[in-house]
């Protein structure tokens, strides 16, 4: 079959197709046909050596992605040859035609929803539930702004707040990103190239500050998430690409907090739970993953320019 292979670390261009053997499933894992691979910042991030370089190379690289059980080992209880599934992380990478992985890894794909969005669950569901319930622990009722909701994590973000009771506001940095935010659900949105739009928070909370901050791009923006957060309010950090000098006394008078996050810190437990949710939510239709853009497999050079850039409007997914 074929997979990409990572050599060395280093640009896009040191991702190669090359043939490998398929894979064998041993007790309680099974093997995936894959239909569509998601692809995600953390991708690249590890592709360039930045964030596991203990890594052994060679690897395939991939956390998501969605297909057709092909193959399942002993011990395997819940999956069959022929199920449809999304995968949320492997044993061998998902940029590839198949991939191994433990069974509690797959996960049923419901009936309407199509590979390409099975193959955008993981990673960025995975993070948005992550940080709503898991660490800033939001409940109906309370405001949530997702700084930066016309992406991955926060399209999902969008979609799980809206369906959980959450007031939401969204920003997104351009028209069509707007016009996608509230398509997802969210109540207002604002635009994070404009001057001044976090003045706006106070009339849309009547006041009072919002509960909630998903925030992803934390190096631009959280000196001024403290200053917008409610009573007891929390940020919590999910994507950052550098540093940033914040007032600490700003989280004195409303005992504000800020959260750190990593979805590869989730528990089995914590694991379960939201993939009961995803399951739920996609059966549903509170949940529509949002593919934007289709490539083949021998393009995820390309792919990874691409997630890097501003305003990918949704998933990009490999084809393989
Ligand atoms: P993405 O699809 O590329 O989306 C990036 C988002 O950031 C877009 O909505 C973009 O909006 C927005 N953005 C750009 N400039 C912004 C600004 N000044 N203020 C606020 N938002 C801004 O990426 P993603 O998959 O959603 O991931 C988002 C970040 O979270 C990445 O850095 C990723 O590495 C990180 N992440 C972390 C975890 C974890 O476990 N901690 C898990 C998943 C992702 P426009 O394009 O409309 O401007």
């Amino acid at each position: 079959m074929k997979a990409i292979r990572v050599r060395e670390f280093g640009l896009p261009e040191v991702m190669r197709v090359e043939e490998v053997p398929v894979p064998t499933p041993g007790p309680g894992e099974v093997v995936v046909r894959l239909h569509a691979v998601g692809v995600n910042p953390v991708d690249t991030y590890i592709r360039s050596g930045q964030y596991l370089p203990g890594l052994k190379l060679p690897y395939t690289p991939g956390l998501d992605g969605a297909g057709v059980i092909s193959a399942v080992g002993p011990e395997v209880r819940h999956r069959q040859v022929g199920e449809r599934v999304y995968v949320a992380r492997s044993l061998t990478g998902t940029y590839a035609e198949e991939v191994l992985c433990k069974e509690f890894q797959s996960h049923p794909l419901p009936e309407g929803i199509g590979y390409g969005q099975g193959a955008a669950i993981g990673v960025p569901y995975g993070a948005a539930f992550r940080a709503l319930f898991q660490r800033a622990h939001g409940v109906a009722g309370e405001t949530v702004l997702v700084h930066g909701a016309s992406g991955g994590v926060g399209i999902a973000a969008v979609q799980l707040a809206r369906a959980a009771g959450l007031r939401v506001i969204g920003t997104a940095g351009t028209e069509k990103g707007e016009a996608m935010v509230l398509a997802q659900g969210a109540h207002h949105v604002l635009n994070h190239r404009s001057d001044g739009y976090l003045d706006k928070l106070q009339d849309l909370t009547c006041g009072k500050g919002v509960d909630v901050v998903v925030e992803m791009l934390a190096n631009v923006n959280l000196d001024r998430d403290l200053g917008v957060l409610a009573k007891g309010g929390r940020v919590v950090i999910v994507g950052s690409r550098g540093r940033v000098e914040i007032d600490p006394r700003a989280t004195f008078m409303g005992e504000t907090a800020i959260l750190g996050m990593t979805l590869f810190n989730a528990t089995e437990r914590e694991l379960a739970s939201m993939h009961a949710a995803f399951g739920e939510g996609l059966s549903n239709g509170t949940l529509r993953p949002v593919v934007s853009r289709e490539l083949p497999l021998a393009e995820a050079a390309e792919a990874h320019h691409a997630v890097m850039e501003s305003s990918t409007l949704g998933k990009i997914v490999l084809l393989p």
